[in-house]
C-alpha cells in the first residue's frame, strides 16, 4: 500500500523501524497492551457465537431428536412420559422421537426424520419427502404451545449457564479494553517523553553555529510539535496493526461459521484496497496544502508578533490584517474541500457497503427452500452480521488513520533528522584546569561560509592580566574573533594557545569556564536578579550583595522593590541594556575566570550606567585578562592595548596614546568621530 517514498531525510521504513526501537523502551506496557488487544479482539469474536449456540441448541432446539427414556435431571415431562434430547455422541437407548415445524404448527413425529428431509403432509400420517425424491410416512401428535413449554423445560439451565458466561465475557472485554487503552497511551506518553527529552539533551550537544543557522523558532517546533508527531506515528501504526489483526481474528471467525460467507466478504477487498487508495491520493492533496498553509500561518504571526512595534510606527496594522484574515480564509476553504472528501469516501460509504452486502445475502438464502435448516442459516446471518459490523471499525480506523500518517511521517523525519545532526566535536570531561590568561593569536584565517574570509591572518598575543582593547567598524570581524576564542566555531587555519598550549588540547568546557564573556546583550533567565547572577552555584545572598558592592551596581539593585530577589522576565525585558550588562558582571565576577570578554552594546546608555559600568570593568580586569571589544572608545582608552580592526585584519596597534598620535590613523578618525 506504501511505496517507499524517500521523504526529506528518512525512508518511511527508517522512520518506522527507529519509532519502534524508541517504542521499545517501554517494553512492558506496550506487551501488556498487545496482550489484552488480542484477548478482546478474540472475545468480541467468540460473543457472537454463543448468542448462536443458544438460539441454535436451545431456542430452536427442542426441534431435533428426543428419547423416550427414564427420569434423569436432563428429562422433560410430556403426558407421564419422560424425553431427553438425544446426545448424538453417545446414542441413548429407547423410542426416538422428532420434534419438527410444520407450517406454524410443531410436530411430534414417531421416529428419527433426516435433517435435510421436508415434510410435505400431516394427516393422518406425516408424509416426509427425502433428498432423493423418495418418501416415507411416519405416526405423529401436533403440539400445543403449553406442550412446547414442557419440552423447552430442558434448556432453562443451559441458557442460563450461557447468559452467565455472555456476561462475564463482556465484562472482560471491557476490562481488557481498559487495561489496553492505558497501556498503551501511557506507552505513547513515555515516547514523547523519551523523545522531548532525546531532543533536549542534543541541544547541549549541539555546536554554536547550529543556532545561528536555524531560526530558533524552528527549534522549538520540532522539539513540541515533532515529538508529538512521533507519537501520532506510534498511535497510527498500533491503530492500523491491531485494525489488520482484528480483521484476521474477525476473517477466522467468518471461516468457522461459514466458509462460503468469508469467501463472498473476502471478495470485497480489492475493492476496499481501490478504493482506499483512490481515497488517500485525493486526501493527500489536501493534507499537504493545509499542512504547508498552517506554517505559513504561523510564521505570518510570528512575524508579527516580533515586528509589532514596527508595524504600529509604519501604520500597517490594518494591512497585515488583511494578509493574515487572506490565508486564513484560504485555509478554511481548503478544510471544507478535505471534509467533503472524507464524507464522500468515510463511514457512509463503508455503511452503504455494508448494507448492500447483507441485502446480498439475505436475498441469497431466501431463495433457498423454507425449512429447519432456515432457522440454523438465520442464526448463521445474524453471527455474519455482527461480524460484518466488527469489520467496519478495523476499516475505517484504517481511514482515519491514514489521514495523518502523512503528516505524522514527516515530523518523524524532522525530528530524527535534527538528533542525527552533526554533534559538537571537542567536548570533552570537565579537567578543571585553571589558565594563567597568557593568549597568543597565530595566523588565524576564518570565514562562515565558503566565499569571503571574515578573518584574515589575524595574529596578536595577550599577556595574562592585560586590559585589551578591540575597536573597528561594524562588520570587522571583531565578535567573529572572539567566538572563535571561545570555540564556538572551530578554527581551520591558524592556532590559539592558552598559556602556550594548543587550545584544542582543552575541552571546549575547560575553556568556557576559564572565560568570562559578556555579550552585546547579555542573557537573562527568568527568575530573580539572584539566580540570574548565582546561575545555579549554591550562593549566601550576603555573597551576592559583595559582589554587587564591589562592581558598583548595589544602587540599581537596591532601588527595586526586592532587592536582589526582584522577579526578572524571560530575556530581562524589564531591565535596561546596562543593567542586565551589570549583572552579567556579578555573574563573571562570582565565577572569577582567568580571562573576561565584554562585547559592548552599540546602544546609547546614559552617562551615570556609562560610568556604572566603567567602575565594574576596572574592578573586574584586575587580575584577568580583560578583552573588550568597544564601541563607546572612552570604555577603552586605559586599556594596555588597542588592536584596531578592519575587514579582518588589525591594521593599528599601541595604547591611546600612542594610537591617537597618528595624524592619519584609522584610530583617530573614529576617536574623532565618536567624540
Ligand atoms: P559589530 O561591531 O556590528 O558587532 P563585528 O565586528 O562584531 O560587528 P562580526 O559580527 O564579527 O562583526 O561579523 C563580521 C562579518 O561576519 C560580518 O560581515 C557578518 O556579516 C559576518 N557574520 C557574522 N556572523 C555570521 C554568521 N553566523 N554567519 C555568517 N556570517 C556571519
Ligand atoms: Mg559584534
Amino acid at each position: 500500500m506504501r511505496r517507499n517514498r524517500k521523504l526529506d531525510y528518512l525512508s518511511t521504513k527508517e522512520i518506522l523501524l527507529r519509532v519502534f526501537k524508541y517504542a521499545l523502551k517501554s517494553k512492558a506496557l506496550l506487551l501488556t497492551s498487545l496482550f489484552f488487544l488480542i484477548v478482546f479482539s478474540t472475545l468480541e469474536i467468540v460473543q457472537p457465537l454463543i448468542i448462536k449456540k443458544v438460539i441454535d441448541d436451545e431456542l430452536t432446539g427442542i426441534s431435533t431428536v428426543w428419547v423416550k427414556t427414564d427420569e434423569s435431571k436432563k428429562s422433560i415431562l410430556f403426558n407421564g412420559e419422560y424425553y431427553q434430547k438425544e446426545d448424538f455422541d453417545n446414542p441413548l437407548a429407547g423410542d426416538k422421537y422428532t420434534i419438527r415445524i410444520y407450517g406454524s404448527e410443531y410436530l411430534l413425529i414417531h421416529g428419527v426424520v433426516g435433517e435435510k428431509d421436508k415434510i410435505i403432509e400431516a394427516n393422518d400420517l406425516v408424509v416426509i419427502e427425502k433428498d432423493n425424491g423418495e418418501t416415507y410416512t411416519l405416526e405423529y401428535l401436533r403440539l400445543s404451545k403449553n406442550d412446547l413449554l414442557a419440552f423447552y423445560r430442558a434448556s432453562v439451565d443451559p441458557i442460563i449457564m450461557m447468559i452467565i458466561l455472555y456476561a462475564i465475557i463482556s465484562i472482560v472485554i471491557l476490562i481488557s479494553r481498559f487495561i489496553q487503552h492505558v497501556t498503551f497511551t501511557s506507552s505513547s506518553m513515555r515516547l514523547t517523553l523519551d523523545m522531548r527529552k532525546s531532543a533536549f539533551e542534543k541541544l547541549n550537544r549541539l555546536p554554536i553555529d547550529y543556532f545561528t543557522k536555524e531560526p530558533k523558532g524552528k527549534t522549538v517546533t520540532k522539539i513540541i510539535y515533532d515529538s508529538e508527531g512521533v507519537r501520532g506515528l506510534y498511535q497510527v501504526v498500533f491503530s492500523v496493526c491491531s485494525a489488520v489483526f482484528s480483521l484476521v481474528m474477525i476473517y477466522s471467525g467468518l471461516i468457522y461459521l461459514d466458509y462460503r460467507l468469508a469467501l463472498i466478504t473476502l471478495l470485497a477487498l480489492p475493492f476496499i484496497y481501490l478504493w482506499m487508495k483512490l481515497y488517500r491520493n485525493k486526501i493527500n492533496k489536501y493534507n499537504r496544502s493545509i499542512r504547508e498553509m498552517n506554517s505559513r500561518i504561523n510564521g505570518k504571526l510570528a512575524e508579527f508578533v516580533n515586528t509589532v512595534d514596527i508595524i504600529q510606527i509604519f501604520n500597517k496594522e490594518e494591512q497585515m490584517a488583511n494578509e493574515y484574515d487572506e490565508m486564513l480564509k484560504k485555509n478554511y476553504r481548503t478544510k471544507i474541500k478535505h471534509l467533503n472528501i472524507n464524507t464522500l469516501f468515510g463511514f457512509d460509504l463503508l455503511n452503504l457497503f455494508r448494507r448492500l452486502i447483507v441485502a446480498g445475502i439475505i436475498v441469497y438464502f431466501s431463495v433457498q427452500y423454507f425449512s429447519v435448516a432456515t432457522v440454523v442459516a438465520g442464526t448463521t446471518i445474524y453471527v455474519y452480521i455482527e461480524y460484518l459490523e466488527k469489520i467496519i471499525g478495523p476499516i475505517s480506523d484504517i481511514f482515519s488513520n491514514l489521514n495523518s500518517f502523512e503528516d505524522s511521517l514527516v515530523s518523524s523525519s524532522r525530528i530524527f533528522e535534527f538528533l542525527d545532526e552533526k554533534e559538537d566535536t571537542g567536548l570533552g570531561s570537565v579537567t578543571g584546569v585553571k589558565f594563567r590568561g597568557d593568549i597568543s593569536f597565530q595566523n588565524i584565517c576564518f570565514k562562515y561560509d565558503e566565499d569571503n574570509y571574515v578573518l584574515n591572518d589575524v595574529s596578536f598575543d595577550v599577556h595574562a592580566g592585560q586590559f585589551v582593547g578591540i575597536v573597528g567598524h561594524t562588520g570587522s570581524g571583531k565578535s567573529t574573533l572572539i567566538s572563535i576564542l571561545e570555540r564556538y566555531y572551530d578554527l581551520e587555519e591558524g592556532k590559539i594557545l592558552f598559556d602556550g598550549i594548543d587550545y584544542h588540547q582543552y575541552s571546549k568546557q575547560d575553556i568556557r569556564n576559564n572565560i568570562g564573556i559578556i555579550l552585546q546583550d547579555p542573557s537573562i533567565f527568568e527568575g530573580t536578579i539572584k539566580s540570574n547572577i548565582a546561575f545555579g552555584m549554591d550562593v549566601e545572598d550576603a555573597e551576592i550583595e559583595n559582589i554587587l558592592i564591589k562592581i558598583g551596581a548595589h544602587k540599581f539593585v537596591n532601588e527595586l522593590k526586592d532587592g536582589i530577589h526582584t522577579k526578572v522576565v524571560y530575556m530581562g525585558e524589564n531591565l535596561s541594556t546596562g543593567e542586565k550588562q551589570l549583572i552579567a558582571f556579578a555573574r563573571i565576577l562570582l565565577r572569577n575566570p582567568s580571562i573576561m570578554i565584554l562585547d559592548e552594546a552599540t546602544a546609547n546608555i546614559d552617562t551615570e550606567t556609562e560610568s556604572m559600568i566603567q567602575n565594574a570593568l576596572s574592578v573586574l580586569s584586575k587580575s584577568r585578562t580583560t578583552f573588550v571589544v568597544a564601541h563607546r572608545l572612552s570604555t577603552i582608552k586605559n586599556a594596555d592595548i588597542i588592536y584596531v580592526m578592519d575587514q579582518g585584519k588589525i591594521i593599528e596597534a599601541g595604547t591611546h596614546q600612542e594610537l591617537y598620535q597618528k595624524e592619519d590613523g584609522a584610530y583617530r578618525a573614529m576617536y574623532d568621530a565618536l567624540s
